[in-house]
């Protein structure tokens, strides 16, 4: 497959080409399906005491919804003999989220589990009674706080930081002192939920730091009170230095700081590497408190997923069976563990169809699922949300993650769900080839490729073996052709098991970009006027579209920078640009992109409107008449404080 590009078109096509080999990718490998028993190779010395958590929130709603669970050989289980499954399969710790008033006026609740207080203590009681530990999840909104939306519970807007941080005193003690009232025991307790960029409708950290300081000094009372322990815990969808810093300035009292990761959005070296650097300077305790992965790409219930076969841009590591799944957890423990953090919580791994879909007729399936979620909750939003969260209320249904649980559709457990156990102890199964590891190549127009002579086969227990390859040559000149554009060059692979398997590569020709380090991999070439300090090349990978750096951008001040790199270009038309994401800049702030030949200035305005939605400024027809011209690219941001995002991927080229 060959295709002829102009830039313009050139990053969607290079997005859909790359996500085609991934699923290519997996449909040439041997894949092992639900049934396979799993391999895992045991993590050394992981000791006994390390936190193997489970988020199973949404397990009233389930069960009220009427959804079934069963062990493995097949027994319905009733609500205790869950949990003891659970622990049965090496699961330490059970989390439960708690909204604070997670309904309206009318008495009609929001969804996504329906957990208020009252839900949580049926969760927390079953687990204490099955001998499990327990994390209290506090959002400390009315329904989901994440990074975007971090709004005061309906009964605290209004209220000042101070008059919060009361409240907020008040809702944790008497939730932890409830709790402790039925004999469920506490050990952990979350303050805040993705508290990246607020807390309760707090953005700024002398006031958050108030409603945190608040909740810790509940917990802090509450296990002095019940003579028992329990751990006081911050939580980041990513972590990122500057958060320890600011609840260090603000002395605020916590023990563990935690953080999500997600293997389709994270990379685990940089959340690896912030975890050790928090506990190294502060002292803390860290611990990954969310992380999942698929095991299929269909979705069981009607509503859309999360992952799913139409998500290409993010990036399947693993394969997509519960052995991948089991990988994928078997490497956050590992890395975890390898810093010395305490612990790694799965999220929602019973997060199921209510009622799974049939194969065929699926719409009256469909129909009576969305009204079981209006009812009982269990969907991730019902229709009541809207008024907390106008966008809950218009994308409310059901389970986003059921292809990401520990449990198949019907309520069978699937291999994975023993992961925890086998973490300590090993499992054996047969070994089979997964994948042949895809590759990627971007070269310039007019020079050669040299394809790699071995390729890599990755086997299911995560070993990597290399054998000889032999690439199609048709495939090969069509590349060494001059032409740009994207190119898939296959080739045949014999691995140890006799059988031939089919190596892919993409191969990305592109025109030549007189850029320096167009896309930030080094500082070279760059020049950075910033006077507060708003700006930065840096690895990023939450906010990076290409490589492994990008430019990236915040401040609680207001950002005045600019970025700029002079070049020299040769009689002709040109192209510039790049791209550029980010948020709360409000309407105000101005974000430009350029170019500067003699007295001349090529501008493209632009701006941001949340995470990863890519914006493109460019500017075209600049004409330079003399060769050996030089221009400078530059890029200026004047923007509001609280105003964050990144660069990447910037460009010259010839028309
Ligand atoms: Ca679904």
């Amino acid at each position: 497959m060959n295709q002829k590009l102009s830039y313009k078109f050139r990053p969607l096509l290079l997005a859909s080409a790359l996500s085609a080999l991934f699923f290519t990718g997996s449909a040439i490998a041997s894949v092992n399906t639900n049934d396979t028993p799993i391999f895992v190779k045991p993590v050394s010395n992981l000791p006994q005491d390390f936190i193997l958590g489970m988020d199973v929130s949404s397990y009233v709603a389930q069960k009220n919804s009427g959804v079934k669970y069963y062990d493995f050989k097949g027994n319905e289980l009733d609500d205790l003999g869950f949990f003891k499954q659970l622990k049965d399969c090496g699961t330490t710790h059970i989390r439960i989220r708690v909204f604070n008033d997670p309904k309206n006026a009318k008495g009609e609740y929001y969804g996504g589990g329906n957990n208020d207080i009252e839900t949580a203590k049926k969760i927390a009681k079953l687990a204490t009674d099955a001998g499990l530990k327990v994390l209290i999840d506090f959002h400390y909104s009315d329904f989901w706080a994440d990074p975007k939306k971090q709004r005061a519970p309906k009964a605290w807007e209004g209220m000042s930081a101070d008059q919060k941080a009361k409240a907020c005193y008040k809702f944790t003690y008497d939730s932890l002192k409830s709790l402790f009232a039925i004999g469920a025991k506490v050990d952990m307790v979350q303050i805040g939920n993705e508290s990246n960029h607020g807390l309760a409708g707090e953005k700024d950290w002398a006031n958050r730091a108030k409603i945190h300081q608040a909740g810790s000094k509940a917990i802090r009372q509450i296990a002095k009170e019940q003579k028992h322990n329990i751990q006081v815990a911050v939580h980041f969808a990513n972590p990122e230095m500057i958060w320890a810093d600011e609840l260090n300035k603000y002395k605020v009292d916590y023990d563990i700081f935690a953080s999500s990761f997600y293997p389709y959005w994270h990379k685990l070296s940089d959340v690896k590497s912030v975890l050790k650097q928090v506990k190294e300077k502060y002292g803390k305790q860290v611990m990954v408190v969310e992380t999942s992965y698929v095991n299929t790409l269909e979705d069981g219930d009607g509503h859309p997923n999360t992952e799913s076969a139409f998500k290409k841009d993010d990036k399947m590591e693993y394969p997509v069976t519960p052995q991948g799944q089991a990988n994928a957890i078997r490497e956050v423990v590992q890395n975890v563990w390898e810093i010395d953090g305490i612990g790694v919580f799965y999220w929602e791994p019973a997060w199921i169809p209510v009622q799974e879909l049939p194969k065929k007729n699926k719409e009256a399936v469909i129909a009576a699922n969305k009204k079981i979620w209006e009812k009982y909750g269990s969907g991730w939003a019902s229709k009541a949300a809207a008024e907390f969260d106008p966008e809950a209320g218009e994308y409310h249904g059901g389970s986003a993650v059921d292809n990401e649980a520990l449990f198949d559709f019907s309520g069978h457990p699937l291999p994975s769900l023993n992961i925890y156990k086998y973490l300590h102890t090993g499992h054996d199964a047969p070994i089979s080839v997964e994948k042949v590891m895809a590759r990627e190549f971007v070269i310039e127009q007019g020079k050669k490729l040299n394809l790699p002579s071995k390729a890599a086969v990755r086997y299911t227990n995560a070993d990597i073996k290399r054998y000889p390859v032999v690439w199609d040559e048709k495939d090969v000149s069509e590349v060494n052709s001059g032409k740009l554009g994207i190119f898939i060059v296959s080739g045949v692979v014999k691995a140890d098991d006799g059988k031939n398997y089919m190596a892919q590569c993409t191969v990305t020709v592109l025109s030549h970009n007189y850029l320096q380090n167009p896309g930030f991999e080094a500082k070279e070439g760059w020049e950075i006027q910033d006077k507060n300090n708003s700006v930065g090349i840096i690895p990023e990978s939450n906010n990076l579209r290409s490589g492994s750096n990008c430019l990236k951008f915040w401040d609680d001040e207001p950002l005045h920078f600019i970025v700029s790199q002079k070049v020299k270009l040769d009689k002709g038309v040109y192209v510039a640009g790049g791209y550029l994401q980010g948020g709360d800049a409000g309407d105000s702030s101005k974000f430009v992109v350029g170019v500067k030949v003699g007295s001349k200035l090529y501008e493209a305005n632009t701006n941001v409107t949340k995470w990863k939605e890519w914006k493109q400024p460019e500017v075209s027809d600049i004409v330079i008449d003399k060769d050996g011209t030089e221009v400078e690219f530059f890029i200026t941001v004047d923007a509001q404080k609280g105003t964050w995002g990144a660069f990447d991927d910037m460009y010259i080229y010839k028309k």
